[in-house]
C-alpha cells in the first residue's frame, strides 16, 4: 500500500511518515518546506519504503511522484502557527495558507480521484472560532471572523472542508476531514511559537513566561502519539468516509495552569509576564470527543503532565 503525505517534514506529518514506514507501508511525502524540516525525517530518508520529494502542492503536482498511483492521500500541508511573532506563522504567510488549503486541497483530491485514494484533510478547531458552545462537537457551525486576522487560516480551512465535500457528493471520492486540536511533542521547531513550544523554551533558558491577555482563556492540548493513533483511525476505519471527525484531548486547561505546570516540571526560576492578548484569540477551546469514542473506539493514552515531559526532555536534548 502507498501513501502520498502533503506536509510530511512538519511535525505531525513526520511523526505520521515514521508510523507509515513503520507499518511497512510505501510513504511519498511532498513538501515545499515552508515550515517544515527536512532533519524530521532523519529516522526514515533512507529507507527504501520511503521516497521525498521538495514541492509545493498548491502548484499542479508532477503525476511522476506517483507513477504507479497512490491509495492513501493525507493532506497535512499548511502553515499552522497563529503566533505572528513566529517567522512560521500563517499570519506571515497569508497567501500561501489560503492557496494550500484551497488550491492545494483541490490538487490532492484531483489525484484521489484520478487514482480512486482515500482522502484525508486535516482541518482545525479554529474553524469553530471562538465558540460559544463548549465543549465543541462536529454539528456546531462554528464562530468566525470571516475577515479577521485569523481569516486566513480558519476560512482557508472552511473552504477546504467544503471542497472536500463537494468532492464527495459529486464524485463519491473517498473522503474523510479530521478537525486537529492543539498538538504537541517532539519535532516542533523551537520557532514555531504556539505556546508549549514558547513556554518550555522560556522556561528551560529561565527567560520570562509570556502568558498573553490574563492565561484564563482556556486550551486542551494532545501528545503528538496520541494525534498518530487517532489519524491512523480516521483513514483507515470504513465508517469515516464522508464524516467529520474531531481529533485531540478534551482535558481543558487555563493557560496560567499550563505556565505553573511546565515551570514545574522544568524546575525553572522563570516569572510569568503578561502581554496583549491578540486579536480574535479563542477564549475556549475544547473537543467533544464522543465520536471518536464511539465510531473509532479511541481513548485516550497520555496525559499533559506525561506528553510534557517527553516534549521537555526533547527540547532539553537540543536536537533542534
Ligand atoms: P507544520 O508547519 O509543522 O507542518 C506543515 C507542513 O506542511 C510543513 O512541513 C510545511 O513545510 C508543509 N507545507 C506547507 N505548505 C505547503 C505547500 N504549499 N506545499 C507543500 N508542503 C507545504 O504544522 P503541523 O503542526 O504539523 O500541522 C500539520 C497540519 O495539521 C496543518 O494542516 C495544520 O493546519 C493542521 N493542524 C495542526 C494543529 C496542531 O496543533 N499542530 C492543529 C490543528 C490543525
Ligand atoms: N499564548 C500565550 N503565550 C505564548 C503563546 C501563546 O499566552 O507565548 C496563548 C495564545 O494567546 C492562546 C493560547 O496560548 O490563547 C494558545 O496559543 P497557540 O499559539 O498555541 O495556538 P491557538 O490555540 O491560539 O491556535
Amino acid at each position: 500500500m502507498r501513501a502520498l503525505v502533503a506536509g510530511g517534514a512538519g511535525f505531525i506529518g513526520s511523526h505520521l511518515c515514521d508510523r507509515l514506514i513503520a507499518d511497512g507501508l510505501e510513504v511519498v511525502c511532498v513538501d515545499n518546506l515552508i515550515t517544515g524540516n527536512f532533519n524530521n525525517l532523519d529516522k526514515i530518508k533512507n529507507s527504501p519504503l520511503f521516497k521525498f520529494f521538495k514541492a509545493d502542492v498548491s502548484a499542479p503536482i508532477d503525476p511522476e511522484i506517483i507513477p504507479d498511483g497512490v491509495d492513501l492521500i493525507f493532506h497535512l500541508a499548511s502553515p499552522a502557527s497563529p503566533n505572528p511573532r513566529s517567522p512560521l506563522s500563517y499570519l506571515n504567510h497569508p497567501f500561501e495558507t489560503l492557496s494550500v488549503n484551497s488550491i492545494g486541497t483541490r490538487n490532492l483530491l484531483y489525484l484521489a480521484q484520478m487514482y480512486h485514494a482515500k482522502f484525508l484533510f486535516a482541518s482545525t478547531s479554529e474553524i469553530y472560532g471562538d465558540p460559544k458552545i463548549s465543549p465543541q462537537k462536529e454539528d456546531y457551525w462554528g464562530n468566525v471572523n470571516p475577515n479577521g486576522l485569523r481569516s486566513c487560516y480558519d476560512e482557508a480551512k472552511r473552504f477546504g472542508e467544503a471542497l472536500t465535500m463537494a468532492y464527495y457528493r459529486k464524485f463519491k471520492t473517498d473522503v474523510r476531514i479530521v478537525r486537529i486540536f492543539n498538538t504537541y511533542g517532539p519535532k516542533m521547531d523551537k520557532r514555531d511559537g504556539r505556546v508549549i513550544v514558547n513556554f518550555i523554551n522560556q522556561a528551560l533558558e529561565n527567560k520570562p513566561i509570556t502568558i498573553y491577555g490574563q492565561g484564563s482563556q482556556t486550551r486542551s492540548f494532545c501528545y503528538i502519539s496520541d494525534l498518530i493513533e487517532q489519524l491512523n483511525l480516521a483513514m483507515f476505519d470504513p465508517k469515516t468516509t464522508g464524516e467529520v471527525f474531531n481529533l485531540g484531548n478534551d482535558h481543558e486547561f487555563t493557560i496560567k495552569r499550563l505556565a505553573d505546570l511546565i515551570i514545574t516540571l522544568t524546575d525553572s526560576q522563570s516569572k510569568i509576564i503578561y502581554e496583549d492578548l491578540p486579536e480574535d484569540d479563542p477564549t475556549n477551546r475544547c473537543p467533544n470527543l464522543k465520536k471518536l469514542e464511539n465510531v473509532l473506539n479511541y481513548f485516550l493514552h497520555v496525559s499533559l503532565r506525561d506528553g510534557l515531559l517527553k516534549t521537555i526532555a526533547y527540547f532539553r536534548s537540543g536536537i533542534v
